[in-house]
């Protein structure tokens, strides 16, 4: 390869000064890096100029040095913090000793986490994938399948409940009932059996449900990439009431919201702080089946997870189903170990106490700025909107500022900034952040427009 020669040789020239990152004899710069992944990676993001090399816990260093916290937790997979020790150790421990059997053997680690995974969130059983995407369509043909078998719906006629301005995933069959036209366009024809509905209206799913042959409600308990789109408090009571009345699944996408994040483990468990024993608990609006990805492996390994009891899981059948890589060794002792952290460490409850602090200081500060119209969210899971029109370049801009000011966010929907730190950060760290935020919105007002 000539590549890395030149590269070395651009960074050499660039870095004169530069400590050894990683092992590394040599580091890229940033402006380098970016420029091979433009040329040589397909152009599928558009991500903040900004590169990074290393993490540990709410902070990330680039490739200079320079040091940031991060609001995005990488869209909510890194709960626990980057590079969590127990969980990294999990994680080497486990690839030392057996990576991959595929299923066509039993490995020794499967099973002790599917007892473990089952227990923490209170279900029968676990089908375990690997991404998010996958889980989703896993839950999808476990719904249609029991539609089928268990409800008595005609084969092929069975349709799911989705709503406008959903987000799982990216496959063709998710993208098929998307609302984004940038993930539709030009990747027809698309998958049947979907209709769609407002988010957050009760009358919209109560009609959707006498439309014959439904046989699940696959929902964010609160919408992450439209927005953090928190519906009213007892919605979800209201999804699971009428999902049980019309003999109907509900489905809870939780990869983004779930495990910790919302102040609650799951944003279904509503206003309790349980750990996954909410039956109890009136708020608890309890899924028939829960989509669990991202946070479940702390960010260190791709790890997703369908679970449901038994009435509904007994669907899958050998050969009905299947991945090379589900529920490999190594995923199974990282979810354990990314799970004990969130419950070990109190993370959900952190996640609870904080979000309440920086809602409530960016009202505050609201009240003295034209430019940020609005805080939303739950938990850890926010979002500040900004007064300037959807196409506008302002949330990105100020994005970039942010940067600038040592603190990593994205903008979604345009106008709308998502704040998700890991649920590791200190309230003295939240009270640092929300100052580089505001000072950084009040240099904007000043320079930016
Ligand atoms: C991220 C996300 C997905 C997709 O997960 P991938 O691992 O990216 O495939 C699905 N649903 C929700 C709510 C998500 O936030």
């Amino acid at each position: 390869m000539i590549l890395i020669p030149l590269v070395q040789e651009i960074c050499l020239e660039e870095n004169r000064n530069k400590v050894k990152v990683n092992n590394m004899e040599l580091v890229q710069s940033s402006k380098e890096a970016i420029a091979l992944e433009n040329k040589h990676g397909a152009h599928n993001y558009h991500p903040l100029p900004v590169v990074l090399s290393k993490g540990d816990g709410v902070f990330m260093w680039d490739v200079e040095g320079k040091k940031y916290y991060d609001f995005l937790s990488a869209y909510s997979a890194v709960n626990q913090g980057h590079c969590h020790p127990r969980i990294v150790g999990a994680l080497k421990e486990q690839a030392e000793q057996l990576t991959l059997t595929s299923r066509a053997f039993y490995n020794d680690v499967l099973g002790p986490y599917e007892r473990f995974v089952t227990e923490y969130f209170g279900f029968d059983k676990v089908l375990p994938m690997n991404t998010g995407a996958e889980a989703v369509e896993t839950a999808i043909k476990i719904a249609r399948k029991w539609g089928y078998e268990k409800k008595g719906v005609e084969e092929n006629e069975s349709k799911i409940i989705v709503f406008d301005q959903n987000f799982h995933g990216r496959t063709t069959t998710i993208i098929s009932f998307s609302s984004d036209q940038d993930a539709r366009r030009n990747f027809g024809p698309f998958t049947e059996g979907f209709i769609k509905i407002p988010y957050n209206d009760t009358a919209a799913l109560e009609e959707a449900l006498k439309i014959d042959n439904v046989v699940g409600v696959l929902i964010e308990p609160i919408q992450g990439e439209a927005g953090v789109n928190v519906p009213a408090t007892d919605f979800m009571k209201e999804v699971a009431r009428l999902c049980k009345e019309s003999n109907v699944l509900f489905m809870a996408d939780e990869i983004q919201t779930g495990i910790g994040r919302t102040g609650s483990l799951l944003a279904v468990c509503g206003e309790c702080d349980c750990a996954g024993h909410c039956e109890r608990k009136s708020s608890y609006a309890r899924p028939d089946m829960l989509i669990l990805g991202k946070a479940i492996s702390g960010g260190v390994y791709p790890v997703s997870a369908v679970l449901a009891d038994d009435h509904i899981m007994e669907v899958i059948t050998p050969g009905t189903h299947g991945s090379t890589f589900g529920g490999n060794p190594v995923a199974g002792a990282v979810a354990m170990a990314a799970l004990e952290v969130i419950r070990d460490e109190k993370l959900t409850q952190n996640a609870r106490k904080l979000g309440e602090i920086f809602r409530e200081r960016m009202n505050q500060f609201i009240e003295t700025t034209e430019l940020v119209t609005l805080v939303r969210g739950r938990g850890l899971l926010n979002a500040i909107v900004i007064n300037d029109k959807p196409s506008s370049s302002t949330a990105w801009d100020i994005c970039v500022k942010l940067k600038d000011n040592g603190l990593l966010a994205k903008p979604t929907h345009g106008n709308i900034i998502r704040f998700a730190p890991p649920l590791v950060m200190t309230e003295e760290q939240l009270h640092e952040c929300c100052d580089i935020i505001e000072k950084t919105i009040r240099e904007f007002e000043k320079q930016g427009r």
